[in-house]
């Protein structure tokens, strides 16, 4: 597409005429004033609230754009910006020479630059504009009631949700640091209701589609009578707009000053934590007045700094919700056992521990570093039960046979880090071989402590650590678990 200015407004073509230029060309890009007149498209409204879109991704015409943009409808940005000579994509953030390429492009007539970054969700380049709106909301009349929710909060729950709820309406940044096992999804039930009864559109956003997929059933069900789009890769939501959304980091990379408040579960977790465009993605999806509540069980070393001093606003949450202490990983050094793995034996401290959890018919997680050695330590295992499955982030069985151990069809479960959070089993013990290996840091110690004890019936576990060296890591994981459990005891949230 390449455009032309006639009246201070652009005009799109699909031809080349020879006076047109690329949409990155234009110093700046006029907004032609809103027309209160104008009869404008209640679908194309709903589509593009909040969003940055492709002209491929809207089922109109072009007509009907340029239309919409002559009334002061919709926005047209560069989708390529140029911070000096730098390109930068305005959807994904990419500045990185060597995710640019260029390509002989049909629809400019020129060789054009482009971003490979977020070549997924449709192709962005020097001729591409994003589509925004700029028109009023869409009309929304909510129910009286919303929150459906019957259960109630725990004494640390309660305090986290006035948090919430009061960071969602005066537009504020809060961390809610909350021990695995807290139950931090109830803790935002009131935070919810409040902000969609003061109008306000609401994302929760969480960098794993597990998660996603985990959420969305669990607030439909809360929130009876509100819509909620639920938007991972592949999700049939796509185009719903909805005064609550529930998101992959990656989805939110098509919004645009969406949102009066997100939240931001697991954000200590991959990817999120290591690709610098999620982030972008998050930011540019706040409006730029709006609230931004972070959940996680295991912060960073700069956040846990940050809360410690005073710079960040957060509150913990340090027991569970069933008011019982954490479990206190054991470290128990088991000698160079990559050494006797290759003899196709493992150390006799490891393999007691096992046979005891056997004896006693206690089912357990025992986590590797890395998924050669497990499948090494596997055969060696049989030899104790062949009640034992192994999984890793490419097994395509992953989801069955984590099921089979819920289903308690197997008494065993090997893994990698994959399974360190978001699996609850009621009732286990949690091993970690090789706690001294660098993949496992403070935070996936933490989680993995964290998956022993879940469950009210059974809210005690064994976690041991088997190591061939102490990591700053594992003291320091540790040492968290212990200063929360100490906090919840304290504020007389754990019983003794
Ligand atoms: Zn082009
Ligand atoms: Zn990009």
């Amino acid at each position: 597409m390449r455009f032309r200015i006639e009246n201070n407004k652009l005009i799109a073509g699909k031809s080349f005429a020879p006076n047109s230029l690329r949409i990155s060309q234009f110093n700046i890009i006029p907004q032609p004033p809103l027309n209160p007149n104008f009869s404008f498209n209640p679908e194309l409204q709903k589509l593009l609230i909040g969003k940055q879109l492709l002209i491929d991704d809207l089922p109109y015409q072009l007509e009907e754009i340029q239309n919409h943009y002559d009334h002061g409808y919709i926005t047209f940005r560069k989708g390529i910006e140029y911070a000096g000579k730098t390109p930068v994509c305005a959807r994904c953030g990419n500045n990185e020479q060597q995710w640019f390429a260029i390509y002989p492009c049909t629809r400019c007539g020129e060789d054009c630059l482009y971003c490979r970054k977020c070549l997924m969700m449709g192709r962005i380049s020097e001729c591409t504009p994003l589509i925004g709106w700029n028109g009023p909301a869409p009309d929304s009349s909510l129910p009286s009631k919303m929150l459906e929710w019957q259960g109630t909060l725990s004494q640390g729950q309660l305090e986290a949700s006035e948090r919430v709820k009061n960071a969602i309406l005066q537009n504020k940044e809060w961390l809610i640091w909350a021990v695995c096992g807290a139950g931090k999804t109830e803790v935002l039930f009131a935070g919810i209701e409040a902000g969609l009864a003061a109008n306000k559109r609401l994302c929760i956003a969480a960098p794993r589609t597990d998660v996603v997929l985990e959420l969305t059933p669990r607030l439909k069900a809360a929130f009876p009578n509100i819509l909620v789009a639920s938007l991972y890769s592949g999700s049939t939501d796509r185009h719903l707009y909805a005064p609550l959304t529930i998101a992959t980091t990656h989805q939110l990379q098509r919004f645009y000053h969406a949102f009066d408040a997100i939240i931001l579960d697991e954000v200590d977790a991959f990817p999120y934590t290591v690709e610098e465009s999620l982030q972008q993605a998050v930011i540019q999806a706040r409006k730029q007045e709006s609230a931004m509540i972070y959940l996680t069980a295991t912060p960073n070393a700069k956040w846990q700094k940050e809360c410690l001093s005073g710079k960040r606003a957060y509150t913990t949450i340090p027991a569970r919700f069933h008011r019982h202490p954490l479990p206190i990983p054991e470290f128990t050094w088991c000698g160079n056992w990559q050494k006797r793995l290759k003899k196709n034996k493992l150390p006799p401290n490891i393999l007691t521990w096992i046979k005891k959890r056997l004896d006693e018919g206690k089912q357990a997680l025992i986590f590797f570093p890395h998924i050669p050695l497990m499948e090494k330590a596997l055969p060696v295992l049989w030899a104790l039960t062949p009640n034992i499955e192994a999984v890793h982030a490419e097994d395509p069985e992953r989801k069955e046979k984590v099921q089979k151990m819920r289903s308690k069809e197997i008494a065993l479960l090997l893994t990698t880090t994959i399974l360190e959070r978001g699996v609850t089993f009621p009732a286990i013990d949690v091993a970690v071989v090789g706690a001294e290996d660098g993949i496992f840091l403070e935070s996936a110690l933490v989680q993995i402590a964290g998956r022993a004890g879940r469950s009210k019936d059974h809210p005690t576990g064994a976690v041991t650590f088997f190591h061939y060296g102490k990591t700053e890591a594992m003291i320091k994981a540790r040492r968290q678990i212990m200063s929360m459990n100490r906090e919840g005891v304290k504020r007389g949230l754990i019983d003794l």
